[in-house]
């Protein structure tokens, strides 16, 4: 899908850890329909940046708005409701829960707040979206690694998110899995899903991705379309220099 209008705004953004800069003064919009590649070197700040969009890490200065909503200022559990929803880059599912209330969990607590049968019908749609209509009543413990990926990616499409942060989905997948992953991923690209992609697959990146913003310690080095900045001098020798 054509992306439309900016909606997510990162103004300044800066994150200070003691005297370390994780991310410093970082400014990129993100537009409807568009995903977005976060790329760059092992600790450059790409998941402190999705913490900081998604609320569990506060900014030491800067602004982020998604649709009017100040992130910001927005505390935890809000930036759910404001239309924010992720995925780990190492896995956080609730093992006290089944597969498919993992999922509910993420439909009562997102953004269209759905409860009862109706959030329940939901999340079992979403299951099978993501092939796991025969684990519904599995015990979380009993997933295979991709299967626990599926998993976490149905439960942050159940909170209906207007951005949707994917950190690493792709990670340790083996090949064929990894087929099957950027498939999933690209049908939600081709739905007009609204996603910041943090990635090191190259091919994912390539193939997915309407646009890249590379930082480098911190630091925004370049943003372009993907064949641009991966053939960006600064992007090279950033990824070499690691
Ligand atoms: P990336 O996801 O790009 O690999 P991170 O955002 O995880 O990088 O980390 C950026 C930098 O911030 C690293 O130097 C990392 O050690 C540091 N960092 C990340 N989270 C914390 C934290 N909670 N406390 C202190 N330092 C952190
Ligand atoms: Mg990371």
């Amino acid at each position: 899908m054509t992306p439309g209008d900016p909606i997510l705004f990162v103004n300044n953004v800066t994150k200070r850890f003691g005297g370390l800069v994780a991310v410093n003064n970082v400014s990129f919009e993100v537009r409807e329909h568009e995903v977005m590649g976060l790329i760059g070197p092992n600790g450059s700040g790409k998941s402190t940046t999705m913490n900081m969009i998604s609320g569990a890490l506060k900014a030491t200065s800067g602004s982020i708005t998604l649709k009017g909503h100040d992130l910001t200022r927005a505390k935890t559990f809000e930036n759910a409701r404001f239309g924010v929803s992720r995925t780990f880059q190492l896995v956080r599912i609730l093992p006290e829960l089944s597969v498919l209330e993992n999922v509910i969990a993420g439909a009562v607590f997102g953004h269209k707040r759905r409860w009862g049968a109706e959030a329940e019908a939901f999340a079992a749609g979403l299951l099978e979206r993501v092939g796991l209509a025969e684990r519904i009543t599995a015990p979380v413990g009993s997933l295979t690694y991709i299967d626990q990926k599926r998993l976490e990616l149905a439960r942050a499409l159940a909170g209906e998110p207007s951005v949707l942060l994917l950190d690493e989905w792709l990670a340790g997948l083996n090949p064929s899995e990894l087929k099957v992953g950027i498939d999933l991923v690209a049908s939600l690209r081709q739905e007009g899903r609204t996603i910041i992609l943090v990635e090191h697959v190259m091919d994912a990146i390539r193939s997915l991705c309407d646009r890249c913003l590379v930082i480098n310690s911190g630091t925004k080095i370049a943003e372009g379309t993907p064949d641009a900045v991966l053939s960006d001098p600064d992007v090279i020798r950033a990824y070499l220099g690691e």
